[in-house]
């Protein structure tokens, strides 16, 4: 399930905006003006969030500003024809994509999907160790350590892993980890993921049937605990 967050004033843009997002199964919140966008994003960072520009209470570009100093989150800007200048200045301060009003719902669904798409699962190629709960991971030497003691772990576990604690708390879909940690071409069962999954667990958890770090999201797919879940 996608996350939304609208960030809009105007009732007659919003309300069919919504409607269309939440037949399409995205989660959407609307806001109406940028202190509740800041609340809102205060709280949790949702997939997507769509911006219009002129709010009753600023503009949207010094929102876009604030969150690029902190988050690669995927930023649409909703504007004006009148306003194009806009364009220019929304993708200068790091707007991922922008789309004119009037728009139809269906162009801005597709343009959403198309940024999840380019952006995928944060790819894992740090260089640097990660550290998640008590489970520390260093992609150079391709050491695991859960609480200081080293364990041993086949290649394809240790990509998986490598995947999930660098998107710890995020869910991935099942098929984004087959994408990213199997062969593109891999069209043997999905059940080799739960397998995998099952591995690991007996390897880092201290009891693989109430696992506390390898989540399972229910039809969806799979994530790594965050630090905040884990205590630490
Ligand atoms: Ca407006």
């Amino acid at each position: 399930m996608i996350s939304v967050v609208l960030v809009e004033d105007e009732d007659s843009i919003a309300a069919p905006l919504v409607r269309h997002l939440e037949r399409e199964a995205f989660v959407v919140t609307r806001v109406a003006d940028l202190a509740a966008a800041r609340q809102r994003l205060a709280v949790a960072e949702p997939d997507v969030l769509l911006l219009d520009l002129t709010l009753p209470d600023g503009d949207g570009l010094d929102l876009c500003r604030e969150i690029r100093e902190r988050s690669g989150l995927p930023i649409i800007m909703l504007t004006a024809r009148a306003e194009v200048q806009d364009r220019v200045v929304g993708l200068t301060v790091g707007a991922d994509d922008y789309v004119p009003k009037p728009f139809s719902a269906a162009e801005l669904v597709a343009r959403i999907h198309a940024i999840l798409r380019r952006r995928g699962p944060a790819t894992p190629a740090e260089e640097t160790p990660i550290t998640v709960g008590g489970v520390t991971l260093d992609p150079r030497s391709r050491t695991v350590r859960v609480v200081g003691e080293p364990v041993q772990l086949a290649p394809r576990e240790f990509d998986l892993l490598h995947l999930l604690i660098a998107n710890a708390g995020k869910v991935l879909r099942r098929e984004e980890i087959m994408d990213a940690v199997w062969d593109p071409n891999w069209f043997g069962s999905t059940k080799t993921l739960d397998v995998h999954i099952a591995w690991l667990r007996r390897k880092i958890e201290r009891d693989a049937s109430a696992p506390r770090y390898l989540l399972t999201a229910r039809g969806v797919g799979f994530r790594f605990a965050s630090s905040d879940e884990l205590g630490d």
